[in-house]
């Protein structure tokens, strides 16, 4: 079987945005499924508006959603010699022309074919002039005058373009640069992509492509045009829905894996099923599943599908996404286990890995006063300095601080005191956190060890003997 070759040919001219990385995510998926090859190429012809910045973010982003490429990048600004050779070949063969007509006379050219009815054409003027290359001439690429081109696609079924209403269209400006059409061409034969998947708002470039590459001889690839990815409400995403750059999701605390798998939903499925690993992306990943409807993007979908892949991540593979977080908090997490620790409390909780970082700020600080108002008015009243004490004397005896064993402490203080479990847990939790909204309180107690629950304890009996006098 052929290998399949998908390539991702971006525009820098922006960040990479939510509908590119989906795109560039089906083509990675669809190499990855078949063994294939995947080719990433700058469309940086552009030279007004491509920008390093652009280039740059769009490796950024590729980088962060881990999704590598087997060849490339190429650039098509180094491929002018390879353009020109192709533009040649076409002229050779007498499939394309030069063409002097002005800006002014091909407008004129459009209105007349549209005021007959038809659409907005250039008339052929110099189709069989015979001009040679001059310097305000373009290229034109000769269209056939007759019959039909189909686009097969895989996704939207055969599409039909009537050839009269095909112009011949410019292939190469005055100035020497080739135009979009014809260099994604001469790149998608000369890199062997056989496979095309992008965005439906190419579909009308597409026939001119297939023209090109019949007269160029070359096999056609196989086209899929996914739809648009729209906001909530159904118009096309932009910036009131969200933050557009993919790196954006990534400094919110999104994981890529859980970014990818809510990026494929969006557009494709395999069954209701909603959580893939990336694994079972690659596994399951195919073109038919791909859907003809437009896809939402709903943040708060991503968040909870953010929120289950944190579940499904060990706190070792937490560890080092987390960490930029807790640094950027001025957090010292030095300590491995320690930060295992924590993380393995928060992970449950947490739905992405700011809130993550929000939620661990009491373990790294050395005092966790001032306490939150409210939650130390309510709970840290005078009678729980005497409760504080005698947890604090508890817990100091025993060997290790381990769940199980710390169970026995605070049954002594229970008893000790005639209290239920529920009137202790908060006041020491407002005692070891600082607030009422922590993981599990034996879990806290734990991971903080016990020269942070000592010193804690010791400082809330202390607030509350401060207050009282
Ligand atoms: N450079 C084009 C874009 O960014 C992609 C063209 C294509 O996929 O053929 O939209």
């Amino acid at each position: 079987m052929e290998t399949i070759v998908t390539r991702f040919p971006p525009s820098p001219t922006g960040y990479l945005h939510v509908g590119g990385a989906r795109t560039a995510l089906f083509n990675w998926l669809y190499a990855r499924k078949n063994n294939g090859k995947f080719v990433l190429r700058i469309e940086d012809t552009d030279t007004v508006r491509s920008t390093q910045a652009s280039v740059d973010a769009i490796f950024d982003a590729m980088n962060w959603l881990e999704l590598d490429w087997d060849e490339g990048p190429y650039f098509q600004s180094q491929r002018f010699d390879l353009y020109g050779e192709y533009l040649q070949k076409l002229l050779d063969s007498g499939d394309a022309y030069y063409c002097t007509c002005t800006q002014e006379e091909v407008e004129a050219m459009r209105q007349k074919a549209t005021a007959e009815g038809g659409k907005p054409k250039y008339n052929g003027r110099c189709r069989e002039r015979g001009l040679s290359r001059s310097d305000n001439a373009v290229i034109r690429f000769k269209s056939p005058l007759f019959g039909t081109t189909v686009v097969e696609d895989v996704i939207k079924g055969n599409i039909v373009f009537q050839n009269t209403e095909q112009d011949d269209f410019v292939i190469c400006r005055s100035d020497g640069t080739p135009t979009y059409n014809f260099v994604v061409v001469v790149d998608d034969i000369t890199m062997g992509i056989n496979t095309v998947i992008r965005g439906d708002d190419h579909v009308m470039n597409t026939p001119k492509q297939i023209l090109l590459y019949k007269a160029l001889k070359s096999p056609l690839p196989v086209f899929g045009h996914v739809p648009m990815v729209l906001g909530k409400d159904k118009s096309r995403l932009s910036k009131r829905h969200g933050a557009m750059s993919v790196t954006a999701y990534r400094d919110m605390g999104y994981l890529p894996d859980a970014f990818i798998n809510y990026l494929a939903r969006l557009g494709w499925s395999h069954g209701d099923q909603e959580f893939f690993t990336r694994q079972e992306l690659v596994e399951k990943f195919n073109l038919k599943n791909i859907g003809k409807s437009a896809g939402v993007f709903d943040l708060d979908k991503l968040t909870a599908l953010n929120a289950d892949h944190i579940r499904a991540t060990s706190v070792r593979q937490l560890a080092p996404r987390v960490l930029p977080f807790f640094r950027e908090k001025g957090y010292d997490a030095a300590d491995d286990d320690y930060l295992a620790g924590v993380i393995g409390t928060l992970h449950t909780r947490s739905k992405t890995l700011v809130e993550m970082a929000d939620g661990a700020h009491f373990y790294y600080r050395d005092d966790v006063r001032p306490y939150d108002e409210k939650a130390a008015r309510k709970f840290l009243k005078p009678e729980m300095a005497w409760v504080l004490a005698l947890l604090a004397v508890q817990l100091d005896a025993l060997d290790d601080l381990a769940e199980k064993t710390q169970e026995g402490a605070f049954k002594k203080v229970m008893d000790e005191m005639g209290l239920g479990f529920g009137k202790i847990a908060q006041p020491v939790r407002v005692a070891l956190t600082g607030t009422t909204v922590s993981p599990g309180i034996f879990e806290v107690i734990e991971v903080l060890g016990k020269a942070r629950v000592l010193a804690r304890l010791k400082a809330a009996v202390e607030f509350i003997e401060s207050a009282g006098a």
